[in-house]
């Protein structure tokens, strides 16, 4: 299967709907001029990175891409997920959005493989095993161990540090990020390979 084309989508109602809301609550959006140069700033970095991201992402999880196309949806303000895949995109360094991405593609390619069921003895195991741990702290312990071997692999420990570090604050995050660095990305990841399929 081919790598998926990531369609960056401007979509006016949506932007919208997200600009009512932050004003609602008294808070800055931007106007939707402002878009589609940030679009294009995201597309560009992508066509830079994103294949080599994605096939890092599959060789991390033993699963595959099912989809051959992607729309992700780029608003103003948000806080980003993964289905309908919507980020925001801001001023500022653009690689802290493409690691944004990434997370939410983490996220979309677990998504993809839940109609097959690849992975539901890989997710059995982890729920399993962390059945302490809150459900968001569950659900990314192989999210963050994904991205800790693709930005340690293709873009180096700074970026990765940036990543954990944009995490502080929220307890469930980083504890996830807590447990990969204790029993090490790779062999959460191992652990994850050798379940799927089963
Ligand atoms: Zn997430």
């Amino acid at each position: 299967m081919p790598l998926p084309k990531i369609e960056f989508c401007d979509s006016w109602i949506y932007d919208d709907q997200w600009r009512y809301f932050y004003q609602k609550l008294g808070k800055e959006y931007p106007a939707h001029g402002k878009l589609p140069a940030r679009l294009r700033r995201l597309e560009k970095a992508w066509q830079k990175d994103g294949d080599r991201i994605l096939r890092e992402m599959e060789k991390a999880t033993g699963l595959r891409w099912q989809e051959k196309k992607i729309q992700c949806f780029v608003v103003g303000r948000m806080v980003p997920f993964s289905f309908p895949l919507t980020i925001m995109v801001e001023e500022g360094p653009i690689e802290r959005t493409v690691d944004i991405l990434t997370h939410e593609l983490i996220h979309q390619l677990f998504v993809q493989n839940d109609k097959g069921g690849e992975a539901y003895g890989a997710w059995a195991h982890i729920h399993r095993k962390y059945k302490k741990e809150p459900f968001n702290t569950r659900i990314h312990i192989p999210v963050h161990a994904v991205h800790h071997r693709v930005l340690g692999k293709l873009f180096g420990e700074k970026r990765l540090e940036r990543e954990m570090a944009s995490l502080k604050g929220f307890p469930e995050y980083e504890r996830a990020w807590e447990i990969v660095l204790e029993e090490g990305a790779e062999e959460i990841l191992a652990e994850f390979r050798e379940r799927v399929g089963k």
